[in-house]
């Protein structure tokens, strides 16, 4: 792959998405997006466009549309996929089991007989530290059992397997699984950030919602899991830092074939309380908050063994918490409704 490799790039409109594509050209790769809009905009891609001057090809289609996915292959020289475009909110996938499993996996499916049909070798898929369910231990290396505890998380456990299984037939694949922890924080432009569509489950959109005043005060899910104060520990990334090492594992995948798979976090542990402090630290501003019962689901204490990925892809986090809220706070304070009020929105 050389640097002007075109990556295709599903769900590039999305927040992780849009991100990567930024650090794409910026590391001189050519991105080729495609992504159905149903949870993003397009105007993230025109920001995009003008924070780096280039010209991004785009398409609006469902990647599970094999045909109309066969004919970008037809358009471009795809020499990698990087494969973000699938539903991602817990809570929607145990309604909505059906539509997580057609799409996530359906979508798959549709990527993975374009690779055969054109050639393509290098796959990064977009996965999540979801599949570790609730670790015994932490940090949490990339050797932990997994298990998935609802059907998003089920979708991205079965997509790593559906992965193994097909490039272990084909020997000159290269598929890097990435295993997120918690994204947050925007690109320091403020150009490009989350947006997430109606009352956002994650904790750090919501406080940045609370900040902005969209939403009176947070509400604190549990103080009285085994942790240093009481509520839940996760291990928070910068959305920039995340990007970087999809670009890193592109890289180290020219040399490599076979599966391999990446904690992608900083190694940090932080309480949402801890999340609070540093948002008012590095903002200025206050959080009220409410402390209410846990949230169905979730677990007490997840954070990544990053000494993989350090050692492999020599890629670490450096973004700290307080620049994460930072970054997320400038990218609402500019942006208070998201790309809504953005006359280029489609
Ligand atoms: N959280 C919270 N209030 C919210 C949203 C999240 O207290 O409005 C907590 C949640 O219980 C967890 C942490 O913040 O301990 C991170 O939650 P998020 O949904 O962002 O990520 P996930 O639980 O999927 O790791």
């Amino acid at each position: 792959m050389t640097k002007e490799s075109q990556i295709l790039v599903t769900g590039g409109a999305g927040y992780i998405g849009s991100h990567t594509v930024l650090e794409l050209i910026q590391q001189g790769y050519s991105p080729v997006v495609v992504d159905d809009l149903s949870n993003s905009s397009k105007e993230s891609l025109i920001r995009v466009e003008e924070l780096t001057g280039a010209k991004i090809p785009f398409y609006e289609i469902d990647i599970a549309d094999s045909k109309g996915l066969a004919s970008i292959f037809s358009s471009h020289s795809i020499d990698g996929i990087i494969h973000f475009a699938a539903f991602k909110a817990v809570g929607e996938s145990v309604e909505k089991p059906l539509a997580y499993y057609r799409n996530n996996i359906g979508g798959l499916f549709s990527l993975l007989d374009c690779m055969d049909t054109y050639g393509v070798t290098q796959f990064v898929f977009s996965s999540s530290c979801t599949v570790y369910g609730d670790a015994d231990d932490v940090p949490i290396p990339e050797s932990a059992s997994v298990s998935a505890v609802n059907p998003y998380g089920q979708t991205k456990l079965m997509s790593e397997i559906i992965l193994r299984d097909v490039a272990q037939s084909r020997p000159n694949w290269s598929v890097s699984n990435l295993r997120y922890f918690n994204p947050v924080g925007a690109h320091p432009s403020g150009r490009i950030g989350e947006d997430p569509s109606g009352i956002p489950n994650n904790l750090m959109p919501y406080i940045t919602q609370v900040a902005v005043g969209t939403r009176p005060f947070l509400r604190v899910f549990g103080d009285t899991y085994p942790t240093h104060d009481g509520t839940g520990v996760r291990d928070y990334i910068h959305v920039v830092d995340l990007a970087k090492g999809h670009i890193a594992a592109l890289s180290y995948q020219k040399t490599v074939q076979g599966v391999h798979t990446f904690n992608l976090g900083t190694g940090r542990g932080s309480s949402v309380l801890d999340v609070v402090k540093a948002f008012e630290r590095a903002t200025g501003k206050t959080i009220p908050y409410e402390i209410v019962d846990a949230r169905a689901g979730d677990i007490a204490e997840a954070f990544a063994d990053t000494s993989k990925a350090s050692e492999v892809l020599g890629w670490s986090a450096e973004f700290g918490l307080e620049e994460m809220c930072r970054d997320a706070w400038n990218w609402q304070s500019k942006n208070p409704h998201g790309y809504e009020d953005s006359s280029g929105t489609v």
